[in-house]
């Protein structure tokens, strides 16, 4: 558990783990805390530190599977692009205003986050919290459904996201999930280039003419050909490897 952060009272409509009573407490011991309040018998790591190019790779090598909780598309990069190296799953979960997202990528079978967005948007294009804002639900919503994949994962059981993209919109309470074929795709054809080594700090900003990921919306994303509602499952939608 990375974090360099201290508890805000701005945090608690949102942020599950924390109270008042945690309020200016760096958020890795009061997560700690909480946690461990829950099942005394597990064992915590914390980094009280950002994830940085320089330890990212050093951190994630520890352990089995990633759940990535980043807030910022320089360390979602970082995260995916060190899981990519690694060969370690990993778990992502994002949220904007009203709607979130969650997948498994960086799976042995499975495309990766960059297969998905290519590039980091610019930064001009990326609105902050204060502007776009989000719905104090939707972290629980999406961290419960990342919390379920990551079960799946370490079990063995069920059948993951690798390969699809959950679209959940809490205004229209709908959840569906798509194989974004021709994103996915991108995997088969190397259109990102093959990753190397991470990239130094700062993670660079994406061209202008690259899409963004928080461009993708439920209702503007071109996805009526390969989105289904969640009910009967659709077959996997793993990319043929
Ligand atoms: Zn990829």
């Amino acid at each position: 558990m990375p974090d360099f952060d201290d508890v805000d009272a701005s945090n608690l409509h949102r942020q599950v783990l924390y109270g008042t009573s945690d309020v200016g407490r760096p958020k890795v011991e009061a997560a700690k805390a909480r946690l461990q309040d829950l099942n005394p018998d597990i064992v915590i790591e914390t980094h009280d530190a950002a994830l940085t190019s320089e330890n990212a790779l050093g951190i994630i090598e520890k352990y089995d599977v990633i759940v990535d909780g980043t807030d910022n598309f320089a360390t979602r990069y970082l995260v995916n692009d060190a899981c990519v190296l690694l060969g370690k799953p990993n778990v992502y979960g994002s949220i904007f205003r009203f709607e979130g997202q969650a997948s498994v990528f960086s799976a042995a079978d499975g495309p990766c986050y960059r297969c998905l967005y290519p590039e980091p948007p610019p930064p001009h294009l990326v609105p902050s919290c204060a502007e776009g804002g989000v719905l104090g639900v939707l972290p629980g919503v999406v961290g419960t459904i990342q919390a379920t994949e990551t079960i799946k994962l370490l079990t063995g059981i069920g059948e993951t996201l690798v390969g699809r993209l959950l679209l959940f919109d809490a205004l229209r309470m709908s959840l569906a999930y798509t194989t974004r074929a021709g994103a996915f795709l991108l995997l088969l054809t190397e259109v990102h280039p093959r990753l190397l080594d991470l990239p130094p700090q700062p993670y660079p900003a994406g061209a202008p003419s690259l899409p963004g990921p928080q461009q993708l919306s439920i209702n503007e994303a071109p996805l009526p050909a390969e989105t289904a509602p969640v009910g009967p499952p659709a077959p996997p939608a793993a990319p043929e490897a």
